[in-house]
């Protein structure tokens, strides 16, 4: 039960939505935002903060993170406590992760485990559902799991030797059942016979420099298999999401064919050369990173409206997990960036004086709208949820390690400007 007592108004802040940039008051009750108004009159017994000179945003929503990881001898360093814990810490109210189809598991039971999983987080959980598995079982799931809110299913055009590939004919068979009851597909686009193709030239080498890691992953497999995509979206209807987007010809190739579009901040801050960094191997990453043609093309289709989302495909490890010496092929794929991605992004933005509703629209309103959880989330206004990011423009510092905590998970951004909630 709710009483006067739980009232929260935020005075004065510049509440910043998806359309608009307005100096404004925010009145909370309990979990839910009720009033947004200018000079307007708080419950006599409501708690108030002066927000004078704050900038006042949605939640930021990370529509792509892998918390908790199997690998070969233990976890990625983050689970649903400690990495939602940073994502809170650095303006992130809600996530979207992914299920894991184990062998024999069917896509509810596969939900269940995860949500397991996600009962200690900090933050809002959300669930993608993995298809890893072409089996007419699954598909006929689907259905169902769209009815009871999973609406978002995602497919892998390549890693074949994990056993979580599709062929572009099975995609094709998913996203007609996806597109008849209204879902989404999301796709990781880089097509399989052209990773193995390039790949043939290096494995089994034991080439330990981590540029082989790019060099087997070549653009053209994203561009390829995005082309694929745009002909199966074209035909089936399905709305089509391509994860971590990172070259200028898939994005061009996704935007001709209408594919939404999501990037994430290691494709905009950095560039295969980091691969002859002492520490190039922390950046090995799938897809790898590409040139600065790449990076410039992607911060361009932020502002241009190319892009959708930005996500970070968190998936952090520790200097440990990723051993000096390790063949390209054995180091464990993945980097971390939860915990610093809006601090960074925000600091870039207000750098650069570009407009701030384009940031809350790439860090929360789209990807709020793409996944069903708009008006809930993603945006100030009366009834929708409570969560509110309150930030000091002026507070600007460089990104050192005590900005991190106590996590042992490895940050690519260290040296960077950051700008923090708080
Ligand atoms: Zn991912």
């Amino acid at each position: 039960m709710s009483t006067s007592q739980n009232y929260l108004c935020l005075k004065n802040g510049t509440v910043i939505n998806a359309d608009s940039e307005q100096q404004t008051d925010v009145l909370i009750q309990g979990r839910k935002i009720v009033q947004v108004e200018p000079n307007l009159t708080p419950p006599s017994h409501a708690r108030v903060v002066d927000c004078t000179g704050k900038l006042i945003f949605p939640g930021m929503i990370d529509p792509h993170t892998h918390m908790g990881i199997p690998i070969k001898n233990g976890w990625s360093a983050d689970d649903f406590e400690s990495g939602t814990r940073a994502a809170l810490k650095a303006g992130v109210t809600t996530i979207l992760d992914f299920t894991i189809l184990e062998p024999g598991q069917s896509l509810s039971e596969s939900i269940v485990v995860r949500r397991k999983l996600a009962e200690k987080s900090h933050t809002s959980v959300g669930f993608h559902c993995n298809i890893t598995r072409f089996e007419k079982s699954l598909l006929d799931e689907i259905p169902e799991l769209i009815k009871q809110g999973i609406m978002s299913f995602k497919v892998f055009t390549t890693y074949e030797e994990a056993g979580m590939y599709l062929t572009y004919k099975q995609i094709k068979k998913v996203a007609l059942v996806i597109a008849k009851h209204g879902g989404l597909l999301m796709v990781h686009a880089e097509d399989n016979d052209i990773i193995k193709a390039a790949t043939a030239k290096y494995a089994g080498r034991n080439l330990i420099e981590p540029r082989y890691h790019a060099l087997a992953r070549p653009p053209e497999a994203e561009l390829v298999a995005i082309q694929k995509l745009g002909e199966i979206h074209r035909q089936t209807g399905c709305p089509i999401y391509i994860v971590h987007l990172n070259t200028v010809s898939g994005l061009n190739a996704a935007k001709a064919a209408g594919l939404l579009v999501e990037t994430c901040p290691q494709y905009l801050f950095f560039n295969d050369a980091v691969y002859d960094q002492p520490d190039g191997r922390m950046y090995v990453i799938s897809p790898p990173l590409r040139k600065s043609e790449d990076q410039k093309a992607l911060w361009a289709g932020l502002l241009n409206g190319q892009i959708n989302t930005i996500g970070t495909d968190h998936c952090p490890f520790r200097l440990s997990d990723k051993p000096d010496g390790l063949s390209y092929e054995q180091i464990p794929n993945g980097m971390g960036g939860i915990e610093t991605a809006f601090p960074i992004m925000l600091a870039e933005w207000l750098k650069a004086k570009w407009p701030l509703p384009r940031l809350v629209q790439l860090m929360s309103t789209h990807a709020a709208r793409i996944f069903g959880l708009y008006p809930q989330k993603g945006v100030i206004q009366a009834g929708s949820d409570a969560d509110v990011v309150i930030v000091d423009p002026n507070l600007k510092k460089v990104l050192t390690p005590d900005d991190l905590g106590d996590r042992d998970a490895w940050n690519g951004y260290l040296g960077l400007e950051a700008v923090w909630p708080g």
